[in-house]
């Protein structure tokens, strides 16, 4: 296992990360709330937590990495309800849409998407731990959080409760015994999915379903939590004060990861503003490899500006620069063979090829410098160049030292993967794939004859399933005549 260091938001400074239970690694990243479509912001993170995660793998760690699902919250509901459609399945479509979107940018390293709905039984018995250990109260049908009672509270983000005091951004809920007490448990409002509870029929608050989740699947302390800057406060403070007092263990996680946002033009991304890029039309625009390199070229704790005018169009062109003698190389390669003869490298360049690789994995392991290593792959790109036009001439060995430190790039950064160059066209490809997470979700929970009753459907529909250990494929083949 390589050393790597992080910069950790609770102790404010890059610490060298020890595992809990070496070589295993928990990783919890807040995902998406699909309440509507994806915007190039939302990926920024979902990026960014893929490297850390492909490094890690490659460095020997056994990551696994869930991303929540907050597939109900005010947000999805209110939605829900502008439309007049069932909040629940507008976020499953929504979330249909972000899992094609994430398989055409290469991010296949999250092991698990739960959704919060998922999880009520284990958000109830955490809610009775919280009333049971005096740091939560019924009121109303709805159960809160009394914030005063978690002494800790703000040591992430330093902020104090006052900022939560009306007059803020918290309104005043008269069940409340103080304002900043925030809710875990909401009394039913007609027309909204709920659930039974000790308390009366009601749904989940947003902070419980991922603390819930993580207890579940992590336990009471895991050694990774991600997310973007927006979320430290209060979600992440709210996440701590109630995972510690649930537990009795502390601390809930050992090294906290917040990711800049993404701006458009300095103003912050959103449907309000009318600022909102599209997702899925920047990836058919300038294809997956590019936006991930816009993303990596810059610091990922770094805030990044959006200029629609010159982000993407200066991202592509130098990306070219790496591209462009990579394929080079890889054609030479296909047609030479890896064992093919022809003219070696000069000693140093070979050696060169090797320290690349290696400042590679070093500018990564120095809290995930993705800006520092495309300033390396650029490097290299100006050496290998001088070899470029004589690639003819060069053996398979000579080729495959030349392409070691893109092979790097591709394997950890994802930059140049060849993934599906069109998005799915028909809508019967997003629904098989929206059949296909049900049925994957099926089996993590142990239903079985869910999962085969899916997988049977598909296949009267003439959609083949198939597993394997490299994941689930299928096709779609037309009915055979009888
Ligand atoms: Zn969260």
């Amino acid at each position: 296992m390589r050393r790597f260091s992080v910069y950790d938001t609770m102790s404010r400074e890059v610490r060298l990360f020890v595992p809990i239970t070496p070589p295993k690694v928990g990783l919890f990243v807040c995902g998406l709330t699909p309440y509507d479509d994806a915007h190039v912001g939302h990926a920024k993170t979902a990026v960014t937590f893929d490297v850390v995660a492909r490094a890690l793998r490659r460095w020997g760690y056994r990551v696994f990495y869930v991303q929540n699902v907050t597939n109900l919250d005010d947000k999805v509901i209110a939605r829900g309800a502008e439309l007049g459609v069932d909040p629940l399945s507008l976020a499953d479509r929504h979330l249909a849409r972000w899992r094609v979107a994430m398989e055409r940018l290469g991010v296949a390293s999250v092991n698990y998407y739960p959704h919060a709905t998922d999880y009520i039984p284990e958000i109830l018995v955490q809610i009775r731990q919280l009333i049971d250990q005096g740091y939560a109260y019924a009121a109303d049908g709805s159960v809160y959080y009394e914030v005063a009672k978690f002494r800790e509270y703000g040591k992430l983000s330093g902020q104090k409760t006052e900022a939560l005091r009306p007059g803020a951004r918290v309104e005043l809920d008269k069940a409340k015994r103080s304002p900043e007490d925030f809710v875990i448990w909401k009394a039913a409002t007609p027309g909204e999915p709920s659930w039974e509870s000790p308390w009366g029929p009601g749904r989940p608050g947003w902070h419980i379903e991922d603390t819930a989740i993580t207890v579940r699947l992590l336990g009471a302390r895991y050694d990774l939590h991600g997310a973007g800057l927006d979320l430290k406060f209060p979600h992440h403070e709210a996440e701590i004060a109630l995972a510690e007092a649930a537990t009795g263990e502390s601390p809930l996680v050992n090294y906290w990861m917040h990711v800049g946002l993404l701006n458009f033009k300095g103003e912050k991304m959103s449907k309000s503003l009318g600022n909102v890029v599209s997702l899925d039309d920047v990836i058919d625009e300038v294809g997956p490899g590019v936006l991930r390199f816009y993303y990596l070229n810059a610091h990922y704790r770094s805030p990044l500006d959006f200029d629609p005018d010159r982000s993407l169009s200066e991202a592509r062109e130098a990306h070219q620069r790496l591209s462009v003698p990579r394929r080079r190389l890889l054609e030479a390669l296909a047609q030479r063979g890896a064992e093919g003869e022809g003219v070696e490298l000069p000693e140093e360049v070979a050696r060169e090829s090797a320290a690349a690789v290696e400042r590679l994995d070093a500018v990564l392991s120095d809290d995930f410098n993705t800006r520092e290593a495309i300033a390396t792959l650029f490097g290299w790109s100006r050496r290998a160049g001088e070899f470029v036009g004589d690639r003819a001439k060069l053996s398979g060995a000579a080729l495959s030292q030349l392409l070691a430190p893109y092979q790097w790039a591709e394997e950890v950064l994802g930059i140049f993967e060849p993934l599906t160059p069109t998005p799915p066209s028909t809508g019967a490809d997003a629904l098989v794939t929206v059949a296909l997470e049900a049925r994957k979700r099926a089996r993590e929970r142990g239903d079985f004859s869910e999962a085969d009753r899916i997988r049977e459907a598909l296949k009267a529909a003439g959609v083949l399933v198939e597993d394997s250990a490299q994941g689930t494929r299928w096709e779609s083949r037309k009915p055979r005549a009888e």
